[in-house]
């Protein structure tokens, strides 16, 4: 028996919920191996700035002692930044904890949680161990989300709904108009979740944006993370913009002391000047490698839906996973989601060179198999 097999058997005794026995596990983007680039998990390719790893040396001195629970300082300079009070402000280990912290204060058994599909694979899995039912929505022909048919799917028993703009994968954004028109819609009992954790990377005007909506409703919780844009994934710190009312409910569910002084030392530093101005540029730099990887394979004949975040999607139907075996042996770890399409990464410009070629070859492949 293996060690694995052993641990087996041995938890076989423990009685498990059901709902999280059925549920599928997070799957992380695969670790790359020597010479290939990995692009399956929407990270930053830029090291962090010097200025940053230096608070982070600097905080270190200090981890014998818990941290900051409330992150009062994180918090005031989000808040001055955001322009909202610190009371509307809450920080967790990632916005996905937070996303996990809210769910549960909403959804237990036998209420609803409704979220498009295909989306942020984290969903159904926080809903299912919630033990809430989980109501998935397609997204349009052309990959968005579909807000009409969301508020028209609202019962008695919703408690939660959550948008994601730029949608991951697809990268396609909500406008203001539908996120707005979608809002009028929604009974003020049931909470939206609008999940940014691409905002940063947006360029088109028309789409959504949290930090103006806010204020605007009593049921609407932003949430965005120091993971993507300013390349803290290894950190673990998020945070959401939430109704004051229901901050105190979150807190409850909120693991104490979750972000850790390291992070609220990263996370600081990273709002500051210069860093914040080098941090934007680098944001500018992938939004042009982004539109550089969108014109190539568009000129190569692929139909590219349009993206806003820091990744591209192929809707490559049943070839995804095909196509993401060719990535692999090229060097290239991609992340493919079943029959629906394949993601890869805006990351350096030579990784990206090479998701060009590799697609260049996938077209000429696929040509002259008369597959296309
Ligand atoms: C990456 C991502 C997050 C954020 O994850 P963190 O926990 O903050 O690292 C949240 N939502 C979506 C849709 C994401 O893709």
């Amino acid at each position: 028996m293996t060690e694995s097999d052993q641990q087996e058997t041995r938890g076989k005794g423990v009685r498990v919920r059901e709902v999280v026995a059925g549920l599928p596990t997070y799957i992380a983007g695969k670790p790359a191996l020597p010479n290939a680039y990995k692009v399956s998990s929407n990270e930053n390719p830029f090291p962090p700035l010097p200025s940053v790893v230096q608070r982070i040396a600097e905080a270190a001195a200090d981890i014998n002692r818990y941290p900051d629970p409330a992150c009062t300082a994180l918090r005031g300079t989000l808040s001055t930044f955001l322009g909202v009070d610190p009371s509307s402000l809450a920080l967790s280990t990632g916005s996905v904890s937070m996303l996990q912290h809210l769910v549960s204060t909403v959804a237990g058994e036998g209420d609803e949680v409704m979220y498009a599909w295909r989306s942020f694979e984290a969903y159904p899995i926080i809903v299912g161990v919630a033990g809430a039912t989980a109501v998935q929505v397609p997204l349009t022909e052309d990959l968005r989300h579909d807000l009409v048919a969301m508020a028209d799917a609202v019962t008695e028993r919703t408690r939660l709904i959550i948008v994601c703009s730029p949608n991951n994968p697809t990268g396609t954004t909500t406008t203001s108009t539908e996120f707005e028109a979608f809002m009028r819609r929604v009974p003020e009992h049931v909470l939206v979740i609008l999940d940014e954790a691409y905002v940063e990377f947006v360029a088109d005007q028309q789409a959504v944006s949290g930090s103006q909506e806010f204020s605007r409703y009593p049921n609407l919780v932003v949430l965005r993370t120091f993971s993507k844009a300013y390349g803290l994934a290894g950190l673990r710190v998020g945070y959401a913009m939430l109704p004051p009312a229901l901050a105190p409910q979150v807190a409850k569910a909120v693991t104490p002391f979750g972000v850790n002084s390291l992070a609220q030392a990263a996370a600081m530093a990273s709002l500051e000047e210069p860093a914040k101005r080098e941090l934007d540029q680098r944001v500018v730099e992938l939004q042009f490698e982004r539109a550089r990887v969108e014109h190539a394979l568009a000129d190569q004949g692929w139909p590219v839906t349009p993206s806003q975040g820091n990744f591209v999607f192929l809707a490559l139907g049943d070839k995804s996973q095909d196509f993401a075996d060719h990535c692999n042996r090229g060097g290239l770890v991609v992340r493919a989601y079943g029959a629906d399409g394949v993601r890869i990464t805006i990351d350096t410009p030579a990784a990206n060179d090479r998701a060009i070629s590799l697609c260049r070859e996938w077209r000429a492949f696929s040509k002259a198999a008369r597959i296309i």
